[in-house]
């Protein structure tokens, strides 16, 4: 028998699993083996991936971020895709659409639309792309219009699309004709009478030019249990169980388990609605990934969790006094984590070195080779 780090239930060994305590929607799978457990059991690393990871993920905020490190690290000659944006749900209501459905706008990297119509989903609202639940259970549709460039790329067309639909319960329409290809072959269904009333409608009102109205939804909380989580996996993997014991951690768990109706938990620092620190979002992170730090301050070990220095958090992992001198002393005035995903990159650095390179002082091999690979194909985009 063992204690599962997040849930603090006694079960049996075999009823635990390995655990990226940093996600890989964030590039954790290429993370050093000292930050992963098997601590963890398999409900909670199911479910809290699930509706903790997934929450934050798919915030819109949070995902074009995630997506926008793809775009400026692409390379033609490595086939990794690059992702469709969600734009919101849009103000489009294609022919025979259910009361309890929305129609999802998507666009693709050569300008390529997708009208997704799919169920609304009450609880979680404003997951880009629904309830991962849902979408698994009930079979919606997806309509997609090539744009003029797509057939001068077309493989980079198909990959992103393929990366958000393929697999899912999801009939795939093609709406525009394509002279010389079978959209059969690769995964489009044939169109049905509703079908075909819905291409027309989108073909009438979707054209070039067209204004379109998007709604995005936003839960003001979405980061709370994400960001607990987040403190308590690093805190465990990094300075030990005494590290996630004691009254700041008590306030951290509350923030894992949170619902909605619950009393706000006392974390000390900030979310990224909640914050003017500009300094933290400009230094403590780089343009091109996500930045996790542990900042030795005042009594506490702080979390600092950058994406691109557009998004920052700032939360307490844990008391100083909880963790040996020792481990304290070998952070130094801090230590990153530099996570660049489309490149399965992880760079380790101390914060000193960070606070360098972002004012040009240090030359840093690992991070000015990324910094020069970044926007470095704008230019195959403009050509296209
Ligand atoms: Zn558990």
């Amino acid at each position: 028998m063992k204690t599962c780090i997040y849930c603090r239930q006694k079960k049996e060994i075999k009823k635990f699993s390995l655990e990226h305590v940093i996600p890989q929607f964030l590039g954790g799978s290429q993370a050093p083996d000292s930050l992963k457990t098997r601590d963890v059991c398999i409900d909670c690393n199911s479910n809290l991936g699930l509706f903790v990871d997934a929450a934050f993920e798919k915030d819109f905020m949070v995902f074009n971020q995630l997506s926008e490190v793809a775009y400026s690290l692409f390379d033609p000659k490595l086939t990794n895709g690059l992702p469709f944006r969600c734009m919101g749900i849009c103000d489009l209501s294609p022919p025979d659409m259910k009361a309890d459905e929305v129609c999802e706008y998507w666009l693709g990297p050569l300008g390529e639309q997708v009208f997704w119509v799919r169920p609304h989903d009450d609880q979680k609202y404003w997951y880009t792309g629904g309830n991962p639940r849902t979408v698994k259970k009930i079979r919606s549709k997806a309509y997609f219009m090539f744009s003029n460039r797509t057939l001068k790329a077309p493989e980079i067309s198909w990959n992103a699309f393929k990366d958000v639909f393929i697999g899912k319960k999801v009939d795939k329409i093609m709406c525009t004709i394509v002279d010389g290809a079978d959209p059969k072959t690769i995964e489009f269904s044939e169109p049905n009478e509703l079908d075909l009333k819905r291409i027309s409608y989108f073909q009438s009102n979707c054209s070039n030019g067209q204004e379109r109205k998007n709604k995005v939804s936003m839960y003001i909380d979405f980061d709370i249990r994400f960001l607990a989580k987040l403190a308590i996996g690093l805190s465990y993997v990094y300075f030990g169980k005494d590290a996630i014991v004691g009254s700041a951690a008590e306030e951290l768990y509350k923030a894992l388990w949170f619902k909605p109706n619950d009393e706000k938990p006392k974390i000390k620092g900030a979310g990224a609605y909640n914050q003017n620190d500009t300094f933290l979002k400009q230094e403590c992170g780089v343009d091109f990934g996500t930045t996790i730090s542990l900042i030795p301050t005042n009594g506490h070990i702080a979390l600092n969790l950058n994406i691109n220095r557009k998004l920052n958090w700032l939360i307490s992992c844990t008391e100083s006094e909880r963790v040996s001198p020792d481990l304290v002393d070998s952070l130094g005035f801090g230590k990153c984590f530099i996570l660049v995903k489309p490149l399965n990159k992880v760079i380790e650095l101390s914060l000193g070195e960070l606070l360098a390179f972002n004012d040009g002082a240090v030359f840093n091999s690992e991070l000015e080779e990324i910094k020069n690979k970044v926007n470095a194909h704008r230019g195959f985009f403009a050509n296209l």
